[in-house]
C-alpha cells in the first residue's frame, strides 16, 4: 500500500446527504452513550444532560496489513511492559529519584519515593494489572515508498476511550447499514469494517484481577477526577462488570478517598467507607479487590502531598492496583526512549538466561523495533553531524539541528505537554541544564497527507460539521495481569481506538479537545 492509494477520502457527499448523515450520526451517538458531559462551571452531582462526543462521519482508511501488525505487536508489548514494571533496578536507574528522571522531575520523584517506601517496608504488590493502550500513526515520509506503522507512545495508566471507540465503530457500521453511505465508495463494504469489542475486553482484564483477589463480594474501585467529562467511557466498563460478572464498582475521587479509604492493619485489606444507607445490612464500608486509576496520571491530581500519600496507602493494601506505581513509571516517555538503546529491548524479550522458554523470536523483536522512531535524551551524548557549544550536550545540539523534524516530550500524560518543531530552539534556550534529563527528543512520524474527513462537534446544526484534512492515530488496547513469586504474565490484546485530528494540530487527544472519535475502514 503506497501513500497515493490512501488519498481521495472521504467520498463526495451532496449537501442533503451530509445533513442526513450528520443527523443520523448525532442521534445514534446520543442514543447509544457515545457521549460526554457538557462543559459547565458547576456540574450538578447528577447530570441532567449530555452532548455527543466529537466524531468523524466516515471511518478512516487504514491498510489491513498494518492493522494486523499493530494487533499482533500488542502481545509482545503487554509482556515487555509487564517485565519492565517488575525490573526494580532498571526502573530505579531510569525513573528513580537517586539515579534517574525522578532527580529532576518532581512528579516522577514523588511517585518513585512512595514506591521506594513500600519496598523498604516490604509492602510491594504481589500482582499488578495493566490496561494498556499502544498508540500508532501511519508513517509515509516518501510517496513512492510503502506506508509503515510507527508507535507514538505506550500508555500504562488511565488509557481512555476504549468504550467510546467501540461505540464509534458501531456508529459507522450503523451509518453503513442504514444508508450504505449512499453508495459513495466501493471501499465501504461490510467485510472492511473490523469488529471492535473493547468494552468486553477491558472489563475482562478488570474481572481477572478481581477473580485473582478471590473475595467475590469485594468491589472494584474506580479512582476518577473531579469534574470529569468523559464519564460515559468509564461507566460502560462499570455496566459491563455488573452485567457480565456481577462485580460492583465504587467511584471516588482522590480527594474523597483521603477521607474514605482505610487499610486494615492486620490483614492489609483496603476498605472504602460509603454514606450510611447505600450498602445492604447496615454496612458502611466495602472491601476493594482492584483499584482502577482513571486519575493520578497528572500532577494536577495531586494538589497536596497527602494525595501522593494516598497512592502509598492504596498500594500498601492487598488490593490489586491498575496500575501500581511501578507500572505507571514503566509507561514513562523516558522508558520508551531507553528501550530503543542497543540491547535493551533484547534483554527484556529474548534473553533465555532471564526468561527461559518465554522468549520472543528475533523476527518478533525486529517487528517491535521496526515500529519505533529515533529517540534520545536531551542530557545524553549522541552522535551529531557537527561540533557543538560545550555548554550544551550533544543531545541538545542534535535537537536544535533537527528541530523541524522533532517533538520534545516531558514525563507527562494526557496531552498538551509536548514541544514541536519551530518552538524547539527557543524552548531549549530557556531550559535549565539540570532539567534536560526530564525530556526526550523523538523524530516526527510523517502521517500520510491529503486524507480528509467530516468532523462533527456538538454545538448546533450542520454548522458544526467541517470537512478538513486529517491525521488518524490508531490505539491498540491490551491487558496484563502479572507478578507473583514466579512473575507469571497473563495477557491479551482486546481492541482498538481511532482518534482523528485536524492536520494542522500537532497534538491529538479527544479529552484535550484536539481530536474526534473515529474508526477504521480496512483497505
Ligand atoms: P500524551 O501521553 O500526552 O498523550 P503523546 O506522546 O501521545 O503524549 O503525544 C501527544 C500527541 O502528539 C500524539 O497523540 C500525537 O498526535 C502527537 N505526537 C507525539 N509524538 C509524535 C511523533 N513522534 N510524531 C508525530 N506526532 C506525534
Ligand atoms: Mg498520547
Ligand atoms: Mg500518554
Amino acid at each position: 500500500m503506497s501513500h497515493p492509494d490512501l488519498m481521495k477520502w472521504p467520498p463526495e457527499l451532496s449537501e442533503a446527504q451530509l445533513q442526513a448523515l450528520t443527523l443520523l450520526a448525532t442521534t445514534y451517538a446520543l442514543s447509544h452513550g457515545l457521549n460526554y458531559l457538557p462543559v459547565a462551571d458547576v456540574q450538578p452531582p447528577a447530570p441532567t444532560s449530555a452532548i455527543h462526543a466529537p466524531l468523524a462521519l466516515f471511518p478512516s482508511p487504514f491498510p489491513r496489513n498494518l492493522f494486523s501488525l499493530a494487533r499482533r505487536l500488542q502481545r509482545a508489548y503487554n509482556v515487555l511492559y509487564a517485565r519492565v514494571a517488575l525490573d526494580e533496578e532498571f526502573l530505579d536507574n531510569v525513573m528513580g529519584e537517586e539515579k534517574g528522571v525522578g532527580k529532576v522531575d518532581q512528579f516522577t520523584g514523588q511517585l518513585w519515593r512512595r514506591w521506594k517506601r513500600l519496598r523498604d517496608e516490604g509492602l510491594t504488590q504481589d500482582l499488578h494489572l495493566g490496561l494498556f493502550r499502544s498508540d500508532y500513526l501511519m508513517h509515509a515520509p516518501r510517496p513512492e515508498e510503502p506506508v509503515t506503522l510507527k508507535q507514538v507512545e505506550f500508555n500504562t495508566i488511565s488509557s481512555s476511550f476504549g468504550s467510546l471507540s467501540q461505540k464509534a465503530a458501531e456508529l459507522h457500521e450503523y451509518l453503513y447499514a442504514s444508508t450504505g453511505y449512499y453508495g459513495t465508495s466501493p471501499v465501504l463494504k461490510k467485510e472492511n469494517f473490523p469488529q471492535n469489542r473493547t468494552i468486553a475486553g477491558l472489563a475482562e482484564g478488570l474481572a481477572e484481577a478481581h477473580k485473582a483477589y478471590n473475595v467475590p463480594d469485594a468491589r472494584i474501585l474506580f479512582v476518577v477526577q473531579g469534574g470529569e467529562r468523559n464519564v460515559f467511557d468509564q461507566r460502560w466498563l462499570e455496566y459491563e462488570l455488573l452485567e457480565k460478572y456481577s462485580i460492583h464498582v465504587v467511584r471516588q475521587t482522590m480527594t474523597q478517598l483521603l477521607e474514605s479509604a482505610q487499610v486494615h492493619p492486620d490483614n492489609r485489606t483496603l476498605h472504602v467507607t460509603l454514606p450510611q444507607g447505600l450498602l445492604p445490612d447496615g454496612a458502611n464500608s466495602v472491601e476493594i479487590s482492584t483499584v482502577y486509576l482513571r486519575a493520578g496520571y497528572t500532577p494536577i491530581d495531586y494538589p497536596t502531598s497527602a494525595h501522593y500519600d494516598l497512592r502509598y496507602l492504596l498500594e500498601s493494601s492487598r488490593a490489586i492496583q491498575c496500575p501500581s506505581i511501578q507500572l505507571q513509571l514503566a509507561g514513562g516517555k523516558k522508558v520508551q526512549e531507553v528501550l530503543t538503546r542497543p540491547g535493551v529491548l533484547e534483554s527484556f524479550l529474548c534473553d533465555p538466561g532471564r526468561w527461559g522458554a518465554e522468549v520472543f523470536t528475533p523476527e518478533e523483536v525486529d517487528e517491535i523495533r521496526g515500529s519505533w522512531m529515533g529517540m534520545w535524551g536531551l542530557n545524553e551524548d549522541v552522535p551529531t553531524g557537527s561540533a557543538h557549544d560545550p555548554r550544551e550536550t550533544s543531545g541538545v545540539h542534535k535537537a536544535r539541528e533537527s528541530a523541524s523534524n522533532l517533538v520534545l516530550k516531558p514525563q507527562r500524560e494526557g496531552g498538551g505537554n509536548n514541544i514541536y518543531k519551530d518552538a524547539i530552539p527557543s524552548f531549549l534556550d530557556n531550559l535549565p541544564p539540570e532539567e534536560r534529563e526530564a525530556w526526550i527528543a523523538m523524530e516526527l512520524i510523517a502521517a500520510p497527507q491529503g486524507l480528509e474527513n467530516y468532523l462533527v462537534r456538538a454545538g448546533g446544526g450542520t454548522d458544526s460539521t467541517v470537512k478538513t484534512e486529517v491525521v488518524s492515530e490508531l490505539g491498540i488496547f491490551g491487558w496484563a495481569l502479572f507478578g507473583g513469586p514466579e512473575k507469571k504474565i497473563k495477557e491479551k490484546e482486546v481492541g482498538w481506538l481511532v482518534r482523528t485530528k485536524g492536520k494542522d494540530s500537532n497534538e491529538g487527544g479527544v479529552a484535550a479537545g484536539f481530536s474526534v472519535l473515529d474508526s477504521l475502514i480496512l483497505i
